[in-house]
């Protein structure tokens, strides 16, 4: 069993680390405050190439393993996830369906301004009346001519009040098919825009389609298959958040760490309280847990498994663990820890929760884990 990893992916993890401390971790009080990504930071984020991650190179993009999108995406959760959920939406849920099932036309159109950062992706598939059920959408597509006419309102869409386009989903029939539609395109709105917890700086909106006419080669793949092109995408995504959660387990670690070593109570500093050396020594050891789930779900995709269990093992373990990390290291902070924008723990905190909700849920993984294991797939053969 070898556990190292290439001087080029070392070089990639150092690269990212750097801009997200350097770069990001450096006006997050900013971001907090104003809800807004600074231009020179997504800048910065295009200039590494970051937001050409999932992106073919022949239109821009660096086209990396998902082995090398798991660590990339592990250092930006150390930093603002206003910032990562942005590139993760565009670069992830928001081109890889287009990458895989798109036409060569649709590729050629989106891909190359989609690599530099002119056109924001999105993905847009949560309905007010579906979100673990998508499938139970209600969006319709009606063909008429050469054109489809889309009805129908999506919510929580990361990205949507800036994005050039959906990548969405509607019935068509019984089934459910894909499309990119155009934002600018008559009868495509933006409702609500939210004003969420955390992720600052993130654009998450209602798209709302009222006789949206789009031409039928909007369509994306086959008619009818958009619900496994849905999955397909999601899945990947499953192991790159699971990193986001991971980098964000280790910079929430790294602070309490540090805190409790200079803040001292009963004449000693907190770390040397063996209660609290108990309790970052568990977030240690759950933090890297998650991570060798994580980096084995993605060993495992880029050999074409389908890792359906693991990935869904790796999303679940980190996104708990995160979680009690997070709020562990709160817990170090005592009442500082409670004060808005001063220590950083407290916006990793309110970032760290959505975890467990979106991109399937922590009970939606544990559906999807159980249904594996009631098909016999129990154990992760080599
Ligand atoms: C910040 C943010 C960004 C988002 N970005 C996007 C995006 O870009 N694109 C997009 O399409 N969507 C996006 N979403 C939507 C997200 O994917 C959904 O919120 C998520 O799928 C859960 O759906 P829901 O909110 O409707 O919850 P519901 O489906 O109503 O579930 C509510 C609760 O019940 C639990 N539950 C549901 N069914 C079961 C069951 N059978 N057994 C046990 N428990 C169950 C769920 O786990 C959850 O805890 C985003 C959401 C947020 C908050």
């Amino acid at each position: 069993m070898d556990f190292s990893i290439s001087e080029e992916d070392r070089i990639l993890r150092q690269s990212v680390r750097d801009f997200v401390e350097n770069d990001a971790n450096s006006v997050w009080k900013q971001i907090e405050e104003t809800d807004e990504l600074p231009d020179d930071l997504v800048a910065g984020a295009r200039d590494l190439g970051l937001l050409g991650l999932s992106i073919p190179a022949e239109y821009g993009g660096l086209d990396l393993p998902i082995s090398q999108k798991a660590l990339v995406h592990e250092m930006l959760g150390r930093g603002p996830w206003g910032l990562a959920s942005y590139i993760s939406v565009h670069t992830g849920i928001g081109c890889v369906g287009i990458v895989r099932f798109g036409s060569d036309r649709q590729k050629a159109h989106y891909l190359p301004k989609m690599a530099t950062g002119e056109w924001l992706g999105s993905f847009a598939l949560t309905e007010p009346g579906s979100g673990s059920d998508a499938r139970d959408m209600k969006t319709r597509a009606d063909r008429d001519g050469d054109a489809y006419v889309l009805n129908g309102h999506k919510t929580f869409i990361t990205n949507a009040p800036k994005a050039h386009h959906f990548f969405t989903f509607a019935r068509t029939g019984d089934a459910v098919s894909a499309f990119l539609v155009d934002a600018d395109t008559p009868g495509v709105a933006i409702g609500q825009v939210f004003d969420t917890l955390g992720h600052r700086g993130s654009y998450i909106s209602e798209v709302v389609f009222e006789n949206a006419r789009i031409p039928a080669e909007a369509l994306v793949g086959e008619e009818g298959k958009g619900f496994d092109y849905a999955k397909r995408c999601l899945s990947e995504g499953r192991t790159t958040l699971a990193a986001r959660c991971v980098g964000a387990a280790q910079k929430a670690l790294e602070l309490a760490l540090d805190y409790g070593s200079q803040r001292e109570t009963f004449g000693k500093p907190l770390v040397e309280h063996q209660a609290l050396a108990f309790r970052l020594a568990q977030m240690s050891a759950r933090t890297e847990a998650a991570r060798l789930a994580v980096y084995r779900s993605a060993w495992l995709l880029e050999r074409g498994e389908p890792a359906i269990r693991e990935s869904s093992t790796a999303k679940l373990l980190a996104a708990e663990g995160a979680w009690q990390t997070a709020d562990d290291a709160m817990q170090i902070f005592g009442g500082n820890g409670y004060i808005r924008n001063e220590y950083m723990i407290d916006r990793i905190w309110r970032d760290l929760r959505v975890a467990r909700v979106y991109d399937g849920s922590s009970e939606v993984q544990q559906i999807v884990i159980a249904g594996r294991l009631r098909k016999g797939d129990i154990e992760t053969q080599l």
